[in-house]
C-alpha cells in the first residue's frame, strides 16, 4: 500500500510537472494576461467547420488545464454562412469558450480598421459585431465588456480617439490594451498552409519557431518595460485564435510558466498604474500601449531596436499576402 502510495504520489508529481514546469525566474513575480484575437478561428476561410471545432475544442482545453483567465476577441462576420445568416455550428465555437469559463469580447463585426471607414461605420460595425455575443453571453448572466481594435488602431487624431473612447465607455465597453504584441498571425497562416499540404515536418519547424519567437518577445517587452517604467509592469498578450496557438498552446504556458510569469485577467492587468500613463500616439496602428506609453514619456529614438523578427522560412511558408 505504501509502495503504491509513493507511486501515486510520484505519477501527481510528474503529472503537475507537465503542465507546471518549475520557473527559472528568480525575481518578483511576473504576470500576464492572456488574449486572443479573431475568434473562433483567424483561419477560417480555410478552415472546414469540423477542423474549426477541433481547434477551438484543443485551445480551450489547453487553456483550462493552464489555468489561464483568458479572453477571445470575436469577428462575428465569421460567424455567418453563405446565406448571410449566423451559423449555429460557429456560434457553438463561442461557447466552447465560454462552457469553460473564459471571457469573449468585441472586435468589430468585420475586423474594420479605423484607418479606413469614417468613425460613424466604425461605431456601427462594433455594434453589429456585438449581436450575438452578447446574446450568447446574457444566457450566462454576461456581458462583453471589453474592446480591442483591429490592427490595434486606436484612432488617426487625438479628436477622434477620444470620440471612440467616449462612444466605447457609453456602450459599458473597456478598451483592451495590448503591451506584449506576439505578431504571430504569419505563423498562423505558414502553418495551416502547411498542415493543409500535409508537411508535418516544416509544421513542426514553423512551431518550434514560433515558441522560441514568442519567448524572445517576452524578453524584449520586458526590457522595454524596464527601461519606460524602470520595473515589469502586468502584461498583456496578445496572440491569435488558430490552429497554431491550439496545437501550441501548452508549450507557450509552460515558456511563460518558466519566465515566472501567472496568469491573470485582463481586468487584474489594467489595474497596474501603468496603464493610466498618458497615451499621445496617434495614427501608429499596429503598436503595442507599452510602446506609446514610451514614446509619449519620450522614449523615441531606437524604440523599436531589436524587435525580434519573424524568421524568413516561416514568411516564405506563408506564401503571397492578400
Ligand atoms: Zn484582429
Amino acid at each position: 500500500m505504501k509502495r503504491l502510495s509513493i507511486l501515486i504520489a510520484a505519477l501527481l508529481v510528474s503529472a503537475c510537472a507537465a503542465v507546471r514546469p518549475v520557473s527559472t525566474w528568480s525575481g518578483p513575480p511576473r504576470e500576464v494576461a492572456i488574449t486572443f484575437d479573431d475568434l473562433p478561428d483567424m483561419t477560417d476561410d480555410e478552415d472546414p467547420i469540423a477542423l474549426q471545432e477541433a481547434i477551438t475544442a484543443k485551445l480551450v482545453d489547453s487553456l483550462r488545464r493552464n489555468r489561464v483567465p483568458a479572453i477571445g476577441f470575436v469577428v462575428e462576420e465569421k460567424l455567418i454562412d453563405d446565406t448571410g445568416n449566423p451559423d449555429p455550428r460557429r456560434s457553438a465555437l463561442l461557447q466552447q469558450w465560454l462552457h469553460a469559463g473564459l471571457d469573449l469580447g468585441n472586435h468589430t463585426f468585420a475586423h474594420t480598421d479605423l484607418e479606413k471607414v469614417s468613425l460613424a461605420d466604425y461605431e456601427a460595425d462594433i455594434l453589429r459585431g456585438e449581436q450575438i455575443t452578447r446574446a450568447l453571453m446574457a444566457t450566462r448572466g454576461k456581458a462583453p465588456q471589453w474592446f480591442r481594435h483591429p490592427f490595434l488602431n486606436a484612432g488617426d487624431t487625438v479628436a477622434e480617439r477620444q470620440d471612440l473612447d467616449t462612444f466605447l465607455t457609453a456602450h459599458n465597453y473597456r478598451i483592451a490594451p495590448v503591451t506584449i504584441d506576439g505578431a504571430d498571425w504569419i505563423f498562423g497562416r505558414a502553418y495551416e498552409r502547411v498542415m493543409a499540404a500535409g508537411n508535418t515536418e516544416l509544421a513542426r519547424q514553423i512551431q518550434d519557431a514560433y515558441v522560441q519567437y514568442l519567448d524572445d518577445r517576452f524578453a524584449w517587452y520586458e526590457q522595454k518595460s524596464r527601461d519606460i517604467f524602470g520595473r515589469e509592469i502586468r502584461q498583456v498578450l496578445l496572440i491569435h485564435a488558430h490552429r497554431l496557438s491550439a496545437d501550441s498552446f501548452d508549450r507557450l504556458a509552460a515558456t511563460m510558466r518558466r519566465r515566472g510569469y501567472r496568469f491573470i485577467p485582463i481586468a487584474r492587468a489594467v489595474e497596474d498604474p501603468a496603464y493610466r500613463s498618458p497615451d499621445t500616439v496617434v495614427g501608429e496602428g499596429g503598436v503595442s500601449w507599452l510602446l506609446r506609453w514610451g514614446m509619449s514619456l519620450g522614449h523615441v529614438d531606437g524604440i523599436f531596436g531589436g524587435e525580434p523578427a519573424t524568421p524568413e522560412f516561416v514568411t516564405r511558408a506563408a506564401g503571397p499576402l492578400d
